[in-house]
């Protein structure tokens, strides 16, 4: 039998979801691995980076714990955008993360709209979902 898994939701039923920043001097480095996609496709190369749970600086490794008997997941991602713990979305980082995707994607759009304007044949695209 395997181990019991404990993942740790919200109050509103959502998983936590940490904030991984990445940072050459932070002291996680996440495990990387090269998932096989189809035969004659490059493997897609995951993970390898190095940085630091926004909420738990001084964490140095993602790996599950096991607590009471269950493995305690820490689940993580480097796009602001999926992240739900309160903690890492309260870093003044976290804003200015989102405020500098939010302005990409303006400039994105900018130049789609420049792009439209030059070849009104252009079939159009659906916009780009944007997280709050
Ligand atoms: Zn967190």
């Amino acid at each position: 039998m395997g181990t019991p898994v404990n993942i740790r939701v919200l109050k509103n039923g959502q998983v936590r979801i940490h904030w991984f920043v990445r940072d050459p001097k932070g002291p996680i480095r996440t495990g990387a691995s090269a998932p096989f996609l189809a035969p004659g496709v490059k493997p897609l190369v995951l993970g390898g980076k190095t940085g630091y749970l926004a909420c738990q600086p001084k964490l140095r490794s993602l790996t599950s714990p096991i607590a009471e008997g269950k493995l305690q997941p820490i689940p993580c991602s480097s796009e602001p955008a999926a992240v739900t713990c309160p903690e890492c979305r309260g870093v003044p980082q976290y804003r200015e993360a989102c405020e500098a995707i939010a302005n990409a994607n303006g400039q994105l759009r900018a130049d789609d709209a420049d792009r439209k304007r030059k070849t009104p044949a252009q079939p159009q695209e659906a916009a780009p979902i944007l997280a709050s």
